[in-house]
């Protein structure tokens, strides 16, 4: 088995990345975000249990997210492992995860990181504009206004929510990255870190992660060409 843990910042790309490496290694993408909202939504008793917790704003506690999650991981299409996004998020999920992997005789592959300097992610997360008519979204970076501060298509007034703005963003994510930094380490420490230098291109962030990925698990894990797909 096969279990991959993908570490990055918001806006570090992780989002873009974890699909593309599911499909290339044939492994289930888990994100412990969407089985939350899944079992919210299917009503099941862990997610009612989640969404207590949820309403009143707080965070739902480590061992509800642990219980969910290894119920996903107990579907059969994660036999052959998966890639854990979202998970774990401190070192106390992370000393779980190990438990509860070994408990199935199985264990962390490998952890790859997507690293992106803080100011860098700050600039990514913190450019959007939103227009005041009709709701269109910019991005300074990706996708700016032809006009600043104008929405392209109806020419309304842009403006920026109090998220968005770059002392609030960076404030965010200064926790964030405290806690991030810990799990990075922890798996520094056992040899399980590999690191990706975020700031390339999409298409060779991509690449890295793969190589980092099939060097440390090995052949077990299948690319798509190998399993004959064409395209
Ligand atoms: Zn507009």
């Amino acid at each position: 088995m096969t279990f991959l843990v993908l570490l990055g910042a918001p806006g570090a790309g992780k989002g873009t990345q974890a699909p593309i490496l599911a499909d290339r290694l044939g492994l289930p993408h888990v994100a412990t975000g969407d089985l939350f909202r899944l079992a919210v939504h299917e009503g099941s008793a862990v997610g009612l249990e989640a969404r207590r917790y949820m309403e009143r704003g707080q965070l739902v506690p480590d061992s509800i997210t642990v219980k969910m999650l290894l119920d996903r991981l107990a579907q059969p299409d994660a036999g052959g492992g998966a890639i854990l996004d979202g998970f774990p998020r401190n070192l106390a999920q992370a000393d779980i995860l190990a438990t509860a992997l070994a408990e199935r005789g199985s264990a962390v592959g490998v952890a790859l990181e997507i690293e992106v300097p803080e100011a860098e992610l700050v600039r990514r997360l913190s450019g959007r504009w939103i227009c005041q008519a009709n709701g269109h979204v910019y991005n300074e970076s990706s996708h700016p206004p032809r006009v600043a501060g104008l929405c392209d298509l109806d020419g309304s007034t842009l403006i920026q929510r109090e998220d968005d703005r770059r002392e609030t963003v960076a404030a965010r994510l200064a926790a964030q990255l405290s806690a991030l930094r810990e799990v990075v380490g922890y798996y520094r420490e056992r040899g399980l870190l590999r690191t990706i230098d975020g700031l390339r291109p999409a298409a060779e962030v991509t690449e890295g992660l793969l190589a980092a990925a099939r060097g440390a698990v090995g052949p077990g894990a299948r690319s798509s060409e190998a399993k004959g797909r064409v395209g």
